[in-house]
């Protein structure tokens, strides 16, 4: 078969070094019956020791190249491949629950896909992504970092995660300009999500950190009062990075 040239418009850098595919497996720690999905197979790298365990595998991926390539060195009673875009692909409708999603990211589409899962988290066991580690340090920053931002707070109020290690770019082929790094998600317990209305919630945060720099009282000025944000206990002269994520659920709830 043709090699296959890597297009950068699908964020395409394949794993080539074994020992991180290993080590990505072992995080993953599949089960035979375990019903996963993987988000942009590739060229297999993850795919196939992945199916050395696994009875069943779904994979997402865009590129009819690639497609063309698995459905040639797969089975199909093995593996269902969804060909499309992983961003419009409704995962819930694989699994009522326990669904476990894997995949080294396409870079272009990171943040995008994170938010298209999320609608899906209830449904979702658990999730590991390889991401540039930029984006990962955002994901999992504590208040008061520079890197705590929006991301940070939406995907911490849905999931709790781990930044597990660090990967670096001699470990593809094209090797990328930047660090990887793989992050395990697990949802949040239902009970634990206490936003009374999400899409507020996400209204919020927005709203929030749309200038970084400024404070709360100017930045929410329309959405809450000061004296709505001393009654919570939260300095209107503050700024986005400095709360916590439980305090844009307390502004939320207070008001709806
Ligand atoms: N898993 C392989 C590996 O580790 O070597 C490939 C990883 S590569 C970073 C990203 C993969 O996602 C490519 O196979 C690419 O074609 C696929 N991809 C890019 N955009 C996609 C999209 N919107 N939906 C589904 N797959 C996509």
């Amino acid at each position: 078969m043709q090699e296959h040239r890597a297009r950068k418009r699908f964020g395409q850098n394949f794993l080539s070094s074994s020992g991180v595919i290993a080590s990505i497996i072992s995080a993953i720690n599949p089960k035979p019956d375990d019903c996963m999905v993987e988000i942009g197979p590739g060229l297999g790298a993850m795919t196939v020791p992945l199916m050395d365990t696994l009875k069943h595998l779904h994979v997402v991926e865009i590129d009819r190249d690639l497609i063309a390539r698995l459905k040639q060195n797969h089975r199909q009673d093995k593996l269902t491949i969804h060909e499309g875009d992983a961003l419009e692909f409704d995962f819930g409708g694989l699994s009522e629950k326990n669904l476990r999603i894997v995949g080294n990211l396409p870079y272009n589409i990171s943040t995008p896909i994170l938010f298209h899962l999320s609608r899906f988290a209830t449904q979702v066991r658990d999730m590991h992504f390889m991401l540039q580690k930029e984006v990962v340090d955002r994901m999992v920053a504590e208040p008061g970092s520079s890197e705590f931002g929006r991301l940070s707070v939406m995907l911490q109020y849905r999931y709790d995660m781990d930044r597990l290690f660090i990967v670096p770019p001699d470990a593809f082929v094209p090797a990328p300009k930047v660090d990887s790094a793989i992050v395990r998600m697990i949802p949040r317990p239902v009970e634990a999500l206490t936003a009374k209305d999400e899409a507020l919630f996400g209204d919020v945060v927005t709203a929030a950190f749309s200038q970084r720099r400024k404070m709360l009282r100017n930045t929410l000025k329309g959405i809450i009062s000061e004296t709505g944000l001393e009654a919570l206990g939260i300095a209107p002269t503050a700024r986005a990075e400095t709360l916590a994520v439980s305090d844009y659920v307390r502004i939320t709830n207070s008001l709806s």
